[in-house]
């Protein structure tokens, strides 16, 4: 390809060879040199509110002025309860408890040990295996990598690993062999309850899924109908509900919970990145009333946790953003404003043959790449195309998240967008022309056959 810019381009420097950054402002980042880049994705979905928002970097130092920390064993803290009050008030009366943890991972880590805990705490031991989806991301701990279907992430560790039944995804765009696009849902949830049934109800702590699709997906949501099927599975079954909202939770949908969407409320749920708009390592896994009253009953609350579990300076950061957000009406905002992207996107990249699908709610949005818009199939892993998007588009001076294996673990190209929440009309108009911009160039950039012969 051409154009290579050796202070970005890690393949042009070697492994490492990443721009140093220097400072942030709004959604824009600067690398070490004065390069300016538009962050169109938030880094991995993070940045809610962009970068060096004043009021959250005050809040965070008014805090750390007062005290380092307040170990949660030994004081509760304002910041604390203050989001506790927030996140329960965002999340509806049902899903008041949480716990605070330091990101996804360990968000979702708490939220397997509060399954577990539960079946325990009502003599239901026996309940110990988790059903999860296959194309998942849950993260990189042991418990959350094992209910993860990412097999570049996974392969090392092959064998260490806690059993878990993968069921198909849930993906209408690529429906599982022999289900018809409308039926996704239907035979989705079929095969979550046959799952059950082949394991034995005793045996099943929980099902988790992400409603949104994120990392290992590209932005693949849920089909009308499919999160309701499988609440009514669950209970029918004693299964607990997990959601894995730490990528398309805390507002990135345009609703606080994704599953809002949908009309559901999960027993549990783990949120991360957004909580804390990216300004310091949060997380919360955030459960329901019914299973707090159980962990309360029996042991006095979740055995989970740790040393910087309610950090005091995260959670004033915490508190920080979601105040923004609620305060400027911002979710309303990314709903509406959210649409109208999507669409422009779809707009700007239709004349592109390679462009198979533009999905995605709120400013969640996932765009994947195809070598035969008909057929679907993907492009030859190793042109990278994908990669050579996000390539581009730095060089350009956008960044976007690009994924690779979407498809089946090892073919497929997307790339997620997923710009802060408070982005002005000419940032967004910046994204659209850039990103076009981007696909355009690396798509010419293949060779004269990939773009008409696929994989194979
Ligand atoms: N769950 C989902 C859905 C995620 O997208 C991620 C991170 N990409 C995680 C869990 C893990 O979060 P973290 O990287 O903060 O540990």
């Amino acid at each position: 390809m051409s154009g290579r810019d050796p202070a970005w381009d890690p393949a042009a420097d070697g492994p490492g060879g990443l721009p140093r950054i220097a400072w942030g402002q709004g959604a824009y980042v600067y690398d070490a040199t004065g390069k300016r880049y538009l962050d169109a994705s938030g880094g991995p979905a993070v940045f809610c509110l962009g970068h060096a928002h004043p009021e959250v970097t005050a809040a965070i130092v008014r805090q750390l002025e007062r005290v380092a920390h307040g170990y949660r064993y030994t004081f509760t803290s304002d910041a604390l309860e203050e989001l506790t009050a927030l996140v329960g008030a965002a999340c509806g009366p049902e899903l008041g408890s949480m716990v605070f943890v330091s990101g996804g991972s360990e968000a979702v880590e708490s939220a397997l040990k509060i399954a577990l805990q539960y079946h325990s705490a009502r003599g239901e031991s026996s309940r110990r295996r988790f059903i999860s989806r296959r194309r998942s991301w849950h993260g990189n701990t042991l418990g959350a990598l094992a209910v993860s279907d990412f097999r570049a992430r996974r392969a090392a560790f092959e064998g260490a690993l806690t059993e878990a039944s993968f069921l198909s995804s849930v993906n209408a765009y690529r429906p599982p062999p022999g289900v018809a696009p409308a039926d996704v849902a239907a035979a989705c949830a079929a095969e979550l309850e046959a799952e059950i049934g082949r394991l034995g109800p005793e045996r099943v702590a929980a099902f988790i899924f992400e409603p949104v699709v994120g990392a290992a997906g590209g932005v693949v949501p849920a089909p009308p109908g499919y999160a309701r099927r499988i609440r009514e599975i669950c209970d029918r079954h004693g299964v607990l509900m997990i959601a894995d909202e730490v990528m398309c939770g805390s507002g990135r949908t345009g609703t606080w919970r994704a599953l809002e969407h949908d009309g559901v409320v999960p027993d549990v749920m783990a949120v991360a990145k957004g909580l804390g708009g990216g300004y310091v390592p949060l997380g919360a896994t955030v459960y329901h009333r019914r299973v707090a009253s159980v962990l309360a009953a029996h042991d006095g609350g979740p055995l989970t946790g740790h040393t910087f579990t309610g950090h005091t300076a995260a959670c004033a950061a915490g508190v920080a953003v979601q105040t923004i957000i609620r305060r400027d009406g911002l979710l309303a905002h990314v709903r509406h404003r959210g649409e109208k992207l999507l669409a422009e996107l779809a707009a700007e990249l239709a004349p592109v043959e390679a462009v198979g699908d533009v999905r995605g709610r709120g400013y969640f949005i996932g765009i994947e790449f195809v070598a035969d818009r008909a057929t679907k199939v993907p492009f030859d892993p190793g042109l990278g195309l994908a990669a050579r998007i996000g390539r581009l588009a730095a060089i350009d001076g956008l960044l976007c998240y690009p994924i690779g294996g979407n498809v089946d673990g090892s073919q497929g190209d997307a790339v997620i967008l997923a710009p802060p929440f408070n982005a002005t009309e000419a940032e967004l108009e910046e994204i659209r022309v850039r990103f076009g911009r981007a696909v355009r160039a690396a798509v010419a950039s293949l060779p004269a056959a990939a773009a008409s012969s696929g994989s194979g």
